[in-house]
């Protein structure tokens, strides 16, 4: 079916059209309605609702809501109830650990003033904020399309038809998306942003940054026994199950009412195609240190994401005609902090301001060169800068030496001096693989199904659904590549990297089958990321599909 022949998209225009209903997305939409009532702003999430596809830790620097909504601890709506009041560091071995003394660590790692919460409540907080000040959220449309005006500056987005059929036929369902309009739109996506990932391309945002860099972030939350919780304690912890070249670590988090949330980062650019995050993370809860906290506990959710690495280096072009990229669509977490949110919140704000001014100023669809120009001495700069080397230290000389000259760096750059000037990130995440014929395969621990669990068991606790009947959305570019090398070279690593178990490789007479069930999405985004050749696009599915995460 050519698009000629499809029917006209409905049309609406606004001051601003925002993309993902994160925390930046929404700190944008708040920020630009408390500069100008008037302004007509729009957000669309291709979640079912508001926090839907939220996933982070969550320990929350709250450096971004001050800013944004001073008096937010006043709001008894608000979710973050549980302030930090210990903050334990861990160095883990087989069966020890150590802990390692807070005075060692650099005072820009303290975690003492921060609050431990949900993000996706705190997101599905800050809409109704958002929505109380006349901003339009429109849950369930995913944006599939930027829109450019004949000069070529972006004009909106195009939310996804609805009602195509798995061999791209109409359903009775079908629908036509949407064009919604702006004077500016600004793309909040997250990790690792479809369309976000386009406009790098095609306005080359990142001529002048070091390569993207990501890890692949595994959650689950726990209800523990009220005897073992300790409101307040956040833990974290490097070593063990990971060796010295794998980067990433754990984190355990005690909040609310007798919950834990426990997670595992691990960093992307591993080179063992054999590894599995997953079962890195289940077997990192049988560890003698970590598994009393969970007997006896029940595991409430699961899911999937994945996290910017590559800070302050990997941060490309902000503005294009148009438009900007804020949040985590640019990558501004503080790796050894693991903390995005009030970065996100930061830029969002950032951008905001500057599209307030340049639309008082009567501007539409130029380039934000302004703040573009204004990030790097913003609060959100002045975090990431002293902590630039942290990852790029850990890749290259492995966990034990490059944490330790990390934070050596961070502590000199406390001071004021770095001894290692900017550090380069080298290679992408996904040409750090060896082939598979260097590495032996794993052989993982059963799951107990009591503490350590299976993929599908996860990701039923993750609540995805899809439509089953709709084209693939996990687009893989040249099958034959597939065999030939993700197969053949690396062993099938997407059936291991792979958080919902979407990939695998069937054994027939015929040969090996790519298998994708696409349905178990949880959308982390780790196959676009990580396939060796680059041969996995990750696209957006029917809007309201993929994961339904309660409070991630
Ligand atoms: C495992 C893990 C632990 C973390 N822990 C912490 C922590 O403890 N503290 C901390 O500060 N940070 C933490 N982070 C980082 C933090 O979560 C991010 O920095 C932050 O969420 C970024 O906010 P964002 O708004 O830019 O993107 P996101 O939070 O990813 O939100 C993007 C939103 O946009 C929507 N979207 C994406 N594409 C489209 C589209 N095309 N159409 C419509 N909607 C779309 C998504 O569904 C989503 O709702 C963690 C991250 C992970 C993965
Ligand atoms: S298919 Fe890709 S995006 Fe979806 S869960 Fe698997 S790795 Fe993540």
């Amino acid at each position: 079916m050519s698009t000629e022949e499809l029917p006209p998209r409905e049309s609406m225009e606004f001051d601003v059209v925002i993309v993902g209903a994160g925390p930046s997305g929404l700190a944008a939409a708040i920020r630009l309605k408390q500069l100008n009532a008037d302004l007509s702003i729009v957000v669309v999430e291709k979640g079912s609702e508001v926090g839907a596809h939220i996933l982070s830790g969550a320990v929350i620097d709250p450096a971004g809501l001050d800013k944004l909504i001073p008096d937010w601890r006043e709001d008894a709506d608000c979710p973050l109830k549980t302030e930090v009041k210990d903050d334990r560091f861990y160095w883990l071995s087989e069966a020890g650990a150590i802990r390692l003394p807070n005075f060692m660590m650099p005072p820009l790692m303290n975690n003492h003033h921060c609050y431990i919460g949900s993000l996706g409540n705190v997101c599905r907080w800050l809409a109704r904020r958002a929505e109380a000040l006349g901003v339009e959220i429109y849950p369930g449309f995913a944006a599939t399309e930027v829109l450019y005006d004949d000069k070529g500056a972006v004009r909106g987005i195009a939310t996804g038809d609805m009602g195509i059929a798995r061999d791209g036929s109409w359903k009775d369902s079908f629908t036509r998306g949407m064009e919604l309009r702006g004077k500016y739109t600004l793309f909040a996506e997250g990790a690792r942003g479809s369309l976000s990932k386009q406009l790098i391309a095609k306005f080359g945002l990142d001529a002048s940054s070091e390569p993207p860099k990501f890890g692949i972030g595994l959650k689950e939350v726990w209800q523990i026994d009220p005897a073992k919780h300790q409101k307040g304690l956040i833990q974290h912890s490097f070593g063990w199950p990971l060796n010295n070249n794998t980067g990433g670590g754990s984190f355990l988090y005690h909040y609310d009412e007798n919950l834990v949330a426990v997670g595992f980062v691990v960093h992307l650019n591993y080179d063992d195609p054999y590894l599995s995050p997953f079962d890195e993370f289940q077997r990192f809860k049988t560890h003698p240190a970590i598994r009393t906290v969970f007997e006896g506990g029940k595991r409430l959710a699961y899911g999937a994401r994945a996290i910017t690495e590559g800070g302050y280096q990997s941060v490309p072009r902000l503005s294009f005609p148009g438009g900007a990229l804020i949040g985590c669509a640019a990558g501004f977490v503080n790796v050894p902090r693991i903390k995005g949110v009030h970065n996100a919140m930061g830029s969002a704000m950032l951008a905001a301001e500057h599209v307030a001014k340049a639309l008082a100023a009567d501007r539409a669809n130029d380039e934000l060169v302004e703040y573009e120009n204004a990030w790097r001495a913003s609060p959100v700069g002045k975090d990431l800068y002293p902590v630039r080397n942290a990852k790029p230290l850990w890749s290259k000389f492995g966990t034990i030496l490059g944490v330790v000259l990390g934070g050596f760096d961070m502590w000199c750059n406390t001071l004021g001096f770095s001894l290692f000037g900017t550090q380069s990130h080298l290679k992408p995440d996904r040409k750090t693989l060896d082939p598979a014929k260097a590495h032996q395969p794993v052989a993982y621990p059963k799951p107990d199904g009591k503490l350590t669990f299976d993929r599908l068991s996860s990701v039923f606790l993750s609540n995805t659904n899809h439509e089953e009947d709709q084209p693939v959305h996990l687009k893989v570019a040249d099958m034959n590549l597939q065999k030939t090398s993700e197969h053949d070279v690396y062993a099938g690593p997407s059936s291991r990297y792979c958080p919902a178990g979407v990939y695998e490789w069937v054994e027939e007479a015929s040969g090996p089958r790519f298998v994708i069930n696409a349905q178990n999405c949880v959308h982390c985004k780790t196959c676009d990321v990580k396939d060796p050749n680059g041969n996995i696009t990750w696209v957006p599915p029917e809007g309201g599909g993929g994961p339904n995460y309660e409070a991630m």
